[in-house]
């Protein structure tokens, strides 16, 4: 790489796993003397809504049920030629450039024709393919062959079409040492949710959705705690200075058995799925509380779907009886400071005692290696990348059909009741996680492909 730098591109800098994954290889790339850069596209709404079509149809789901013709091509052209000047202007030839998801692989027949190296890392795929597939397949399989190698999470992903010698499977990763995972006990779990709000009545007095003042963190309303803190990247010290916003008819009790799935506001993660199966099949007698938390559902620059969604979950726990919705809380996880997002993130997971993600189609999910990391039980959806991390009964509980209430709330509870099972299937989820989903094993099967590619 002498001389030359390596840039990430995608379309939005906090939110999903994509940006997750890069605020954490970044650290590693420069560490290691490798000159990285990572730029994040603008887009248009409508580009966004566009892309955010093809990102379903890649999933083998419908979405919005909206076109790909001719009119779309022009737009997904136009909006990523708009944004050409400011990535050339960064993109010198002979450089490399790793273009995340189907956002962005339309700049790669320009890059390469600048002379720079490009590699296209699509994040998300169908177990097995369909024809929604195969539509986004043809839409943007010759911006895709145009890059010089494909990446992809998981060899089910590989789009037809492609030539195979170009492709390499590479599953993602998490940084063990990010304010998202690194170690923190269970009392400083407790403080940073604490300080957070989260166990704090919902509708309580003005300022719950906070910023913070000259005079301090203003929307904690007194509960700052000088001890609730995390490790910032820099490695100074974070405080909890932003509020959770709680929505709920009741305070979460700390005591509580916790059961949390932590995603964004897409419908694909059914976060509406998980507050009914929890209010069916989880019995009230076990005292388990949910929360379900996602960033603050307009935060995701490239998710135009996220408002509407959370929305719909309002409507959906405003339809559970009341004792259960008394026990489903939902938790908009504060964006001002995306490192402080990511401390109280780890604190949910950790302080959790089930976490679940019953998604509906799921490209890796960064959400379950997390929380197995932490040693935490997992229940989730048989589906995508999850079924590459849990195996069934050892490292947590699969679940194959994500439309099964009985099979989820009997896995959530006895998982709750069963503390033995639950510390055995988190150990075992934890080494698994050591052995398979770290930072050093995914770069070095990168620079692997990078070698390779400069070399052909
Ligand atoms: N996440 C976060 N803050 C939030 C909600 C989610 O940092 O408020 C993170 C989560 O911890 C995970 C990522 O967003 O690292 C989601 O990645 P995943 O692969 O699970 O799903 P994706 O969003 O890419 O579909």
């Amino acid at each position: 790489m002498e001389g030359r730098t390596l840039f990430h591109v995608n379309s939005t800098a906090t939110g999903g796993g994509v940006a997750e994954l890069l605020s954490s290889v970044l650290g590693y790339l420069l560490g290691a003397n490798i000159q990285s850069r990572w730029l994040v596209v603008e887009g248009t709404e409508d580009f966004f809504v566009l892309t955010k079509r093809i990102h379903h149809l890649l999933h083998g789901k419908e979405g919005d049920a909206g076109d790909l013709g001719p009119a779309e091509a022009q737009l997904y052209t136009s909006a990523l030629t708009a944004e050409l000047p400011s990535v050339s202007a960064h993109v010198k030839p002979g450089d490399v450039v790793i273009l995340h998801d189907p956002q962005v692989v339309g700049l790669a027949p320009h890059l390469r024709e600048m002379g720079a190296s490009v590699i296209w890392n699509c994040h998300v795929g169908a177990d097995v393919a369909n024809g929604e597939c195969r539509r986004a397949w043809e839409f943007l399989l010759p911006a895709t062959s145009s890059a010089h190698a494909q990446v992809f999470s998981r060899a089910q992903y590989v789009w037809e079409g492609l030539n195979r010698e170009k492709v390499v499977v590479i599953p993602p990763c998490i940084d063990a040492f990010s304010p998202k995972n690194q170690a923190l006990d269970p009392d400083q779990a407790r403080r940073i949710l604490a300080a957070s709000g989260l166990f704090v009545t919902p509708g309580g007095p003005e300022g719950r959705e906070g910023r913070e003042g000259p005079g301090g963190p203003e929307g904690l309303d007194g509960r700052s705690d000088e001890k609730a803190t995390f490790t910032r990247i820099d490695g100074s010290v974070g405080k909890v200075r932003h509020a959770v916003r709680v929505l709920g008819t009741s305070a979460l009790p700390p005591e509580a058995p916790l059961v949390t799935q932590i995603s964004r506001w897409d419908p694909l993660k059914d976060h509406a799925g998980v507050a009914k199966f929890f209010a069916e099949a989880v019995p009230p007698e076990v005292g388990a509380h949910l929360v379900l938390a996602g960033p603050s559902p307009d935060a995701v620059a490239d998710d135009p779907e996220s408002v509407a969604t959370f929305d719909e979950l309002g409507t959906c726990i405003a339809s559970l009886p009341e004792e259960a919705r008394s026990r489903v809380h939902v938790a908009c996880l504060p964006m001002d400071d995306i490192e402080e997002n990511a401390a109280i993130v780890n604190a949910l997971q950790r302080y959790s005692d089930v976490v679940v993600q019953k998604s509906l189609a799921e490209g890796f999910g960064l959400t379950v290696a997390e929380a197995m990391w932490k040693g935490r039980p997992t229940v989730a959806t048989s589906i995508g990348g999850i079924q590459d991390q849990i195996s069934h009964g050892l490292t947590g509980v699969l679940i194959d059909d994500p439309e099964d209430s009985r099979a989820f709330g009997k896995a959530v509870t006895d998982l709750l009741c069963d503390r033995d099972l639950s510390n055995d299937l988190g150990r075992a989820a934890h080494r698994s996680v050591v052995d398979n989903f770290l930072a050093p094993r995914y770069l070095g099967q990168y620079l692997e492909l990078v070698e390779t590619v400069l070399t052909a």
